[in-house]
């Protein structure tokens, strides 16, 4: 038995077993050729040199890749391209009648060996990048490359590096136990995707890859992250025992769907859910939550080759407003940028994604785009239960060119006679800083506003919210952050519009009754979490969390305040 730690992205206890989601393995046959069969195995090697190269450039051309990366694809690149690598496996097939696949593998072998005896550490670095390139020609040519997810069941903890936010939304079809990574950070959106399928979730697992093998017996403890390999048996009961008592309280918290949210003294929360996929809303239905705060629109474009087009994501809105209705559904136009770079998009690579070109600035720099995406939600619109809401907001002026866009639009649709309702309602982002600052100028200048706490940690405590190494910054209890929203709420409420929070704040029990002191109007939580905040709610006595509150608003550290709150 070892136990590793990790970050816990998503509580609770997984039981199952390791499949391991990487590489598959190649198993490579010496095997010779008849004389016959040389032509057929040139062309072949032609053909998937070529299909290779072509991945390789389309790689490079995806935004998803940082500079060191892409270098490192250009140099794998180089390698495929060497006249002495075409003319060597050539001679090896004709001359030496090896098949392609050994006639390659023996290539790379020599070539390595050469490297191997060379003193020369940058040498042993180009020898991995020839394993790797080896690897990628290898697996096509001998055709195992496969659908990653195709071995996993209902009993399997995935285990692998790192997960993309496009991976998570596969992973959501199928049904599995639990998930660990060997990097990442709990902050990132893979990680709140997958807090919204109520997963055991770990990041940043160091070791994880080293120490687990496919179909180890493992277990995920999301509440105290770790993942415990080969348990004992004295541990595994040990674990099973939690595992019903989560299952218990789990069935607990189904008792609470029918109630409303309210807290002890009577005063009404809305309550309502942030989506990612439009699978999600048949959960948020499950669990009857009063709408959707934010739907992430942006996971319609990641992970395709082509745009979604007004069409098609005005049936996908319209699904969703019909299904919420009469409750109400926030569209958040694209938040492409940071992590969640699309490659269909017109992003150039950048330093410093997290500052660059992402969020509104996106739909600002390709107007057509956006078009679209506006057009599709008027269009949708038919129940008028739809709320436009728009990410990355910086101040006044954005939201000003956004109401441009917006007449335009709605006059385009008039001029072609399509029916749509004009007043919908807009909202703003406040995951700035600066708007915070200038939250009574949006308050004034739109219908509401919606705090993303994810962003304005990142922000205002200048923390890169996917770098796991620096995640100790990554303080949401930081007083800073009190006292924003104190700000926010008390400059909306002044010109009279309400005030949500749908950042990962309001899916943290422990701070829930805080932000309901802070005079929040409205919390949108992840579904998974929506009964387990409910129950919190019902639990609040506003008086008692507004005294703590002024303690933690005039607290010096989050240590501070972690402190208040846990007393
Ligand atoms: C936020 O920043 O809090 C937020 C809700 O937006 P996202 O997590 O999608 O950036
Ligand atoms: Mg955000």
């Amino acid at each position: 038995m070892y136990k590793l730690k990790g970050n816990p992205v998503a509580a609770g206890v997984a039981i199952g077993k390791a499949k391991i989601i990487g590489k598959p393995e190649l198993n490579i046959t010496r095997r010779k050729i008849l004389s016959h069969e040389i032509g057929s195995e040139l062309d072949k090697f032609n053909s998937d040199l070529k299909f290779i190269i072509n991945e390789l450039d389309k790689l490079i051309e995806d935004y998803n890749y940082s500079k060191e990366n892409r270098d490192i694809l250009e140099s794998h690149k180089m390698i495929l391209e060497d006249p002495q690598f075409h003319t060597r496996v050539t001679e090896l097939i004709s001359e030496e009648l090896l098949s392609l696949e050994h006639a390659i593998s023996k290539y790379f072998t020599e070539v390595s060996d050469i490297f191997d005896n060379m003193d020369n550490p940058y040498l042993t670095h180009r020898a991995s990048d020839l394993e790797d390139v080896a690897y990628r020609l290898l697996s096509h040519v001998m055709n195992v490359r496969k659908d990653l997810l195709n071995d996993v069941d209902d009993k399997s903890i995935l285990i692998m590096e790192n997960i993309t936010p496009s991976f998570v939304t596969k992973v959501f079809e199928k049904n599995i136990r639990g998930l660990c990574t060997e990097k990442g950070s709990k902050n990132s959106h893979s990680s709140i995707i997958a807090r919204s399928m109520n997963l055991p979730m770990l990041v940043n697992t160091i070791g994880l890859l080293t120490k687990v093998k496919d179909d180890d017996s493992v277990i995920i403890d999301g509440n105290d992250g770790l993942v415990i390999v080969s348990p004992t048996k004295a541990e595994l009961q040990k674990y099973q025992q939690i595992f019903v008592q989560e299952q218990n309280n789990r069935n607990e918290l189904l008792k609470l769907i029918d109630l409303e949210a309210v807290t002890k003294g009577g005063k009404k929360i809305e309550l309502m859910s942030n989506i990612e996929i439009p699978q999600e809303i048949d959960q948020v239905l499950k669990f009857k939550s009063s709408g959707i705060g934010l739907f992430r629109t942006e996971f319609l474009f990641i992970d395709r080759e082509d745009l979604p087009t007004e069409d098609e994501q005005y049936t996908i809105y319209k699904e969703i407003s019909e299904k919420s209705a009469p409750h109400s559904v926030i569209i958040r136009t694209i938040d492409v940028g940071g992590d969640k770079l699309s490659s269909i998009l017109n992003i150039t690579h950048e330093e410093n994604p997290n500052l660059g070109c992402r969020g509104i600035r996106i739909s600002l720099q390709n107007v057509p785009i956006f078009k679209q995406q506006i057009k599709a939600i008027l269009r949708a619109n038919s129940l008028r239960n739809i709320k436009i809401m728009f990410p990355m907001i910086s101040g006044v002026n954005e939201l000003r060119k956004i109401k441009d866009i917006m007449d335009i639009c709605k006059s385009d649709l008039k001029k072609n006679g399509i029916e749509f309702y004009s007043d919908i309602q807009i909202g703003v982002m406040i995951e700035i800083p600066s708007a915070v600052i200038t939250s009574d100028a949006l308050a004034e200048e739109c219908d509401f506003l919606s705090i993303g706490t994810n962003d304005l940690i990142q922000y205002t405590l200048a923390v890169d919210r996917d770098n796991s190494t620096i995640s100790d910054y990554y303080q949401s209890t930081h007083p800073s952050i009190f006292r924003l929203i104190k700000y926010t709420v008390e400059n909306a409420h002044k010109k009279g519009k309400k005030v949500a929070i749908c950042g990962e704040m309001a899916s943290d029990k422990e701070l829930v009754k805080y932000l309901l002191a802070l005079e929040i109007d409205e919390l949108s939580v992840s579904p998974g979490r929506l009964l387990l905040i409910k129950k919190e709610i019902l639990n609040t006595d506003l008086a008692e969390a507004k005294i703590k509150l002024e303690k933690i608003l005039v607290s010096k550290t989050a240590e501070e305040v972690n402190k208040i709150i846990r007393t």
